[in-house]
């Protein structure tokens, strides 16, 4: 038999895989073309063709035994030394290749954060919006999620009620800019407040508190919008990066953990990465992976396609009468439901095949999200869709 805690996740798991299904069902039914799927953040933009040859590269110019064999729990040295060197040309910064940890994509980076930080009781505070998977994670090693209700005007930090929510029992804070599922970039002045509390904060308590900085999205931001980065604000970071979004690699599962030298405890907080991810069975991120990385580390993300998506989704709908976040950043667009129980506007998109996921699962009922990350092709041809269905609300 599983365990409790298992059933109970299996119960609960995950709205955008049952939507998933559903829509399969329903381009059974009425055609595929007529189906109108925003549910799921999956890059429609392909891998660059420098990333493909890399991996032809590292096959017929490498050594077979090192590409394919056990190295540093934490990475290749060479990769991590690769990383680091990128992030201090690009931000400034003065990591070493000691600070990088390469990892199993987001996922994998934030889980061998959290095991190395948790014991059973303490909190780790999510702002919601948020990523849904957090609260599992947390979960994972007795900590307790503690979530700070949005700021619905700005979809900034609601630091108000994180300075109100932070005790004794606070280990870390997940902040993810470019958000997902706002689309929203926290900016400089807000991560500069954040600081302020959490310096407050840790002098209260005797503690630090850790910034865990999930970036899967740092390179996907529209307009001229700067994401500032999370080190030059924030003393207690610590960064998870994610080549999914940026290179359109999600099955392949390669990111890193960046630990900037200034945090408190870096030393065994380094050592607790690296033995973290080995015990939970990583041992290390995929080897391959990493050797195509340092080749295309430097590899510029692609972000015209999700652009053009992004304003023309926006402005149709907000013409059509819907109340949007216009996305700064990230694949996804935010936006008000109607009704006050946002699951009755998505059964209501359903009648009209559109797909949208309820954003109470986001923590931030009375809103529903909108994967942007599909053709071009299909957001022109679900159109009349969102119209009949804007009806249904505005006449
Ligand atoms: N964090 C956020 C905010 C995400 O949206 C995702 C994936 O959609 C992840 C983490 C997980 O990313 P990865 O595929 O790199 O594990």
């Amino acid at each position: 038999m599983i365990s409790k805690s298992m059933e109970e996740l299996v119960a609960g798991s995950s709205v955008i895989r049952a939507l998933f299904e559903e829509g399969k069902q329903m381009a059974a039914k009425v055609g595929a073309e007529n189906v109108y799927d925003y549910s799921l953040g999956n890059p429609s933009v392909p891998a660059p063709a420098s990333v493909n040859a890399a991996f032809c590269q590292v096959l017929a110019e490498e050594d077979s035994l090192f590409v394919h064999g056990y190295m540093n729990n934490a990475g290749y040295e060479d990769v991590r030394e690769t990383v680091a060197a990128s992030l201090n040309r690009r931000f400034g910064t003065d990591f070493t290749g000691d600070g990088i940890v390469m990892t199993v994509g987001a996922a994998g980076g934030l889980n061998t954060v959290l095991r190395t930080l948790l014991d059973p009781g303490d909190e780790v505070i999510c702002f919601a919006p948020f990523f849904g998977e957090y609260t599992n994670y947390i979960k994972n090693f007795g900590g307790v999620p503690v979530v700070i209700p949005a700021d619905t005007r700005t979809f900034q930090l609601n630091l108000d009620a994180l300075d109100k929510a932070v005790n004794q029992r606070t280990k870390a804070l997940i902040v993810n800019n470019p958000n997902n599922p706002s689309g929203v970039i926290y900016s400089a002045d807000t991560l500069k407040k954040l600081q302020a509390i959490l310096e407050a904060a840790e002098k209260r308590t005797g503690h630090p508190i850790y910034v865990i900085s999930d970036e899967p999205y740092r390179e996907l931001a529209y307009d001229g919008v700067q994401v500032p980065f999370m080190s030059l604000y924030i003393k207690n970071c610590i960064i998870g990066y994610s080549f999914s979004k940026s290179l359109s690699l999600p099955g392949e599962r390669i990111g890193y953990l960046a630990v900037p030298k200034a945090v408190d405890g870096y030393r065994e907080l380094m050592d607790g990465l690296t033995v973290a991810g080995r015990i939970l069975g990583f041992v290390n991120a995929p080897s391959l992976q990493q050797r195509m990385i340092k080749r295309c580390i430097d590899e510029p993300t692609d972000v015209e396609a999700y652009d053009k998506n992004r304003r023309f989704l926006y402005d149709s709908l907000t013409e059509m009468g819907f109340e949007c976040i216009r996305p700064q950043g990230a694949f996804y667009l935010f936006m008000k439901s109607p009704t006050a129980d946002e699951k009755i506007f998505v059964a209501e998109g359903k009648k009209h095949h559109i797909l949208m996921v309820p954003a109470s699962s986001f923590g931030c009922p009375g809103y529903v999200r909108l994967a942007y990350c599909v053709s071009y092709d299909m957001i022109q041809r679900s159109m009349p869709a969102f119209k009949a269905l804007a009806e249904t609300y505005f006449g």
